[in-house]
């Protein structure tokens, strides 16, 4: 225990200083160390410690009359080590830090707590997904009681000041060389108690209703998308602002429509006449059916595109395409006479190309 310095030494006083130099000397050091002025500074910290370690001694006139005579070793065998961590000198000098600095450290009952965030799993359809839609919830929402306005005592009486605490919601208790602070037993940490709980939420202050709220589902979400209700949480405490409802969507698979990003993507069938001839057939949107050109000879699995008939993002108006794949159909029944025609065809193409071309035509006839 001899490295450790000088306790007089660490504040700057002399052996004769009075109370009030202490004091001011510690809070001098209290205040250059602070943890919230040197973040992330192991010195600083070192210090801050030390320099509490001394003030705890020095201003004891009992502890500082033994480390007078008998330094360090004079305060050993009572179980003082100094101290651990910054909060316990935030615990043990919460009177003093009040004092020095008027900080938060003296709580005078409970801190205002945000109320907790709440999660709502809504499945909607495709369609609503794609268009957007409007949807009433009904869900179990804890709520400020109307009945006491939350306070948690019967209208014509009033919420009282713990008398064990003094409202501060902690008791404390010397421990050795420590004051240990505990939540009050009396108003469990509250700071306060009620008389005369209020009739309808038995003096919590909330009480728990089904509340309709109604949600816009902007079009293009998708699924996973998740949405925002500010303040449609559950209740703060003690004048804490409320937590916020987040909608989580899960949206429905559509039997026309698949989606990739914004785009949409759908199937039509073509005839092989049509792939060959080209067309115009009509293809799905979202809304009513469109016109679309099949230009000549398209090939199975040809995607053709159709600008801006896709989904919206989100909270704009630039929309994706609608991806139509083409599939072309062969045939599983035909009559004599087309069966003569594409013979008729086969033996065209052939003479053209000089070959016998094993086309697709002869599956149609099962050859
Ligand atoms: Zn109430
Ligand atoms: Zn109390």
């Amino acid at each position: 225990m001899s490295d450790k310095r000088d306790y007089y030494e660490i504040l700057g006083v002399s052996r004769q200083a009075d109370d009030e130099e202490i004091k001011k000397a510690y809070r001098k050091l209290a205040f250059k160390y602070h943890p919230d002025r040197n973040p992330d500074d192991p010195h600083a910290e070192t210090m801050f410690k030390e320099a509490a370690e001394a003030y705890e001694v020095l201003r004891d006139p009992d502890k500082r009359r033994r480390y007078d005579h008998l330094g360090h070793a004079g305060l050993n065998n009572n179980g003082f080590e100094g101290f651990n961590s910054t909060e316990d000198i935030f615990s043990s000098f919460s009177d003093i830090f009040g004092e020095f600095f008027g900080f938060g450290t003296r709580q005078s009952g409970p801190r205002p707590r945000s109320g907790a965030d709440l999660r709502y799993n809504l499945n909607i359809s495709f369609r609503d997904a794609a268009k957007g839609t409007e949807v009433d919830l009904e869900l179990p929402k804890k709520t400020i009681c109307e009945r006491c306005s939350g306070d948690g005592s019967e209208p014509g009486y009033s919420v009282e000041t713990c008398a064990h605490c003094q409202g501060a919601g902690q008791v404390y208790r010397s421990q050795g060389f420590f004051r240990v602070s505990m939540p009050c037993s009396v108003c469990r940490g509250q700071g306060t108690i009620i008389p005369h709980p209020c009739a309808e939420c038995r003096g919590r202050g909330v009480v728990t209703v089904n509340k309709k709220i109604k949600v816009r589902i902007p079009a293009g979400v998708d699924n996973g998308s998740r949405l925002r209700l500010r303040a449609e949480g559950e209740p703060g405490e003690h004048g804490g602002p409320p937590g916020d409802l987040y909608v989580v969507l899960y949206v429905d698979e559509d039997k026309i429509f698949k989606r990739q990003g914004q785009d949409l993507i759908t199937n039509v069938e073509i005839s092989f006449v049509q792939a060959a001839l080209g067309a115009k057939i009509e293809v799905p949107t979202l809304d009513e059916p469109v016109p679309m050109e099949i230009p000549k000879g398209t090939q199975s699995g040809k995607v053709l595109q159709l600008k801006g008939l896709g989904l919206p993002h989100p909270g704009s108006h630039h929309k994706g395409d609608l991806l139509v794949q083409v599939h072309v159909q062969t045939p599983t029944r035909i009559s004599k006479k087309q069966a003569e025609l594409l013979r008729e065809f086969e033996r065209l193409e052939n003479q053209k190309t000089g070959q016998k071309v094993k086309s697709f035509f002869k599956k149609v006839m099962g050859e």
